[in-house]
């Protein structure tokens, strides 16, 4: 369920007709539902309902804006960041020092100090260098640093390839084979508090039989340590639960979810960690637009909008689908490509759908906008970045700028040498 529906056959955001946000801000723009996110939120934490000691840290990189940190911060949740810039946002966002996760498999030396500095929950190891690395910084500063080792279980998650990230190929997590003897090796350091493993398969999880294989064989794995004499306190379940983007979709449920690992995890007696991100902030988020033309095409018209694969990057990167409606339709329908000014072919978002009738001028959007969305948008073709606004009952309020291609250009110098 979300905020985005038909109000006297326009569509609103909460109580806020878009058609008034594209008159105030312009278009493109993201435009967020308070109330959707506060719900994915709830929805989610009482899906856990029957796992005894949980800790939510939202996954920034899905949406880092600030209001929607501090909204979520105060929902409860702490923060899984990806590197130094996430960090600082996760706390500019309110959240907590000690419920900020660091994980990546790239965090550099100037990273794992700047988390120790502000003293955040939890690194998750990807590497055996890395927990050296870490231990020789928490030392040198007189702590230790709490940590697990971030585990590659080799199960196929079922999404697109490009969003799978639990196989044996992929770049992330240790083998689950060398974990018990990377775990010998670290435990003992100094400068870490080595308390637990962590996985994260992927994203965009349409069933939850590789998170279900996934889980079983970290308990495999939490027995052969604590057999080993070690202490697991901590468990990190990552993220990837679905949303659906297509009326046909059918992910499992945050309660599903829940009960799964509920069954999974009864014996462990760890905290367990999550870092959901799409499945609260997808479908919290629309991105708004404006038809520039109806092109005719060869086979079908090509409905060209005012937002590109800058603005939403997600089709030309994944394939992924985006239903595409009009604010204010007719009923009436048409079968057409829909593709953005960009200049490259795979700055298209539909081929070939039928989609609402729309003209020039008429204002639209793209659904489910609000994960790996206005994060992964650029100034590509020196197009302004895509301003975001959050919406709350009545109330809308610009949380992002549009940044302009002159204040993109105010970044850069040509050397007095080519003067
Ligand atoms: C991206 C990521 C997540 C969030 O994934 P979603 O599919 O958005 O839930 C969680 N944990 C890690 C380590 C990630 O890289």
């Amino acid at each position: 369920m979300d905020h985005f529906s038909l109000i006297d056959g326009e569509l609103h955001v909460e109580n806020v007709p878009l058609a008034r946000i594209a008159e105030a801000v312009g278009t493109p723009v993201y435009v967020y539902s308070t109330a959707t996110f506060q719900r994915h939120a709830r929805v989610f934490r009482d899906g856990l309902k029957d796992v005894p000691r949980t800790h939510l840290a939202f996954a920034v990189k899905a949406n880092p804006n600030l209001a929607v940190l501090r909204l979520l911060a105060n929902e409860g949740f702490g923060a899984d960041v990806v590197s130094g810039g996430e960090l600082e946002r996760a706390l500019a966002g309110g959240m907590a020092a000690k419920d900020i996760v660091f994980s990546g498999v790239g965090k550099t030396r100037a990273e794992l100090a700047q988390g120790l500095d502000v003293g955040i929950g939890q690194f998750n190891l990807e590497l055996e260098e890395e927990g050296v690395v870490l231990a020789q910084l928490a030392a040198a500063r007189g702590i230790r640093a709490p940590a697990t080792l971030r585990v590659n279980p080799d199960v196929d998650a079922g999404t697109h390839e490009k969003i799978s990230t639990g196989k044996a190929e992929n770049k992330f997590g240790l083998p689950i084979s060398e974990a018990r003897a990377i775990f010998d090796r670290l435990a003992p350091l100094p400068g870490l508090d080595l308390r637990g493993i962590a996985v994260h398969i992927g994203s965009q999880l349409s069933s939850l039989d590789p998170l279900e294989k996934a889980f079983s064989r970290l308990g495999d794995l939490i027995a052969e340590l604590r057999a080993a004499g070690h202490s697991i306190t901590h468990v990190d379940l990552g993220g990837g639960l679905g949303v659906p983007y297509r009326a046909s979709d059918n992910p499992p449920s945050p309660a599903e979810f829940g009960a799964m690992v509920a069954r999974v995890t009864r014996d462990w007696d760890v905290e367990l960690m999550f870092e959901p991100g799409r499945v609260i902030s997808a479908n919290a988020g629309v991105l708004l637009t404006q038809v520039l033309w109806v092109k005719p095409g060869v086979v079908h018209p090509y409905v060209i909008v005012d937002a590109a694969m800058n603005d939403l990057a997600r089709v030309a990167l994944y394939d992924a689908y985006h239903d595409f409606e009009a604010v204010r339709p007719t009923g009436a329908k048409m079968i057409a490509n829909v593709a953005g000014p960009v200049c490259e072919s795979s700055d298209v978002f539909a081929k070939g759908r039928e989609i609402d009738v729309v003209a020039g001028g008429d204002l639209a959007i793209f659904r489910s906008a609000g994960a790996y969305g206005a994060t992964m948008a650029s100034t590509y073709n020196s197009r302004p970045l895509v301003p975001e606004v959050l919406v709350s009952g009545d109330r809308f309020e610009i949380v992002a700028n549009r940044i302009s291609a002159a204040t993109i250009m105010g970044a850069e110098t040509v050397p007095d040498w080519l003067k």
